[in-house]
């Protein structure tokens, strides 16, 4: 199967103005942050539009990750859109700018630069997230230390035979 991410664009390059659209699923296999991870596919609406040497790729990214709350470790799934401008040369000079080799430009890089900046750093699953802070917030607030808890009115006919009463 061929790569989605690799797009022939000499033809475009030989018309300087010429442009295209392009709609492309990818699945990112294994690109994660400490925190999260990209989950499912990739979604690319991209258009490509040529100049002198070079392509500009404008459009967006969508892709949805799974990560755990940096506070209370609860699992989170959501996800991230995010907007593309991107250069793409056969004369690259800088970071800036990503290579076009054999008349074809991979989106690879872009696509995986992009998303490591769009996943969250330390995610919550709540703004208001209160925390594993046990003295405030009891894992089971239902369940009170056992000297204060309330007998449940059944266990004391237990008791009283316990006590021999
Ligand atoms: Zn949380």
């Amino acid at each position: 199967m061929s790569n989605p991410l690799l797009v022939a664009v000499a033809e475009m390059l030989r018309r300087p103005g010429s442009h295209r659209e392009l709609s492309i699923e990818v699945d990112v296999e294994g690109l994660a942050t400490f925190d999260a991870a990209v989950h499912g596919p990739v979604c690319l609406r991209l258009h490509l539009e040529s100049a002198l040497g070079g392509v500009e790729v404008t459009g967006s990214l969508s892709a949805g990750w799974r990560g755990s709350c940096r506070r209370c470790l609860a699992p989170i799934e959501q996800s991230v859109q995010e907007d593309l401008r991107e250069v793409f040369s056969s004369a690259p000079s800088g970071d800036e700018v990503y290579p076009i080799k054999g008349g074809e430009a991979d989106l690879t890089p872009m696509v995986r630069d992009c998303l490591v900046l769009a996943l969250p750093i330390a995610p919550l699953c709540s703004e208001d997230c209160a925390g594993p802070a046990p003295d405030a917030y009891p894992m089971n607030p239902l369940a009170p230390p056992a000297e204060d808890r309330p007998k449940d009115p059944r266990w004391a006919a237990l008791d009283a035979l316990r006590t021999g009463q």
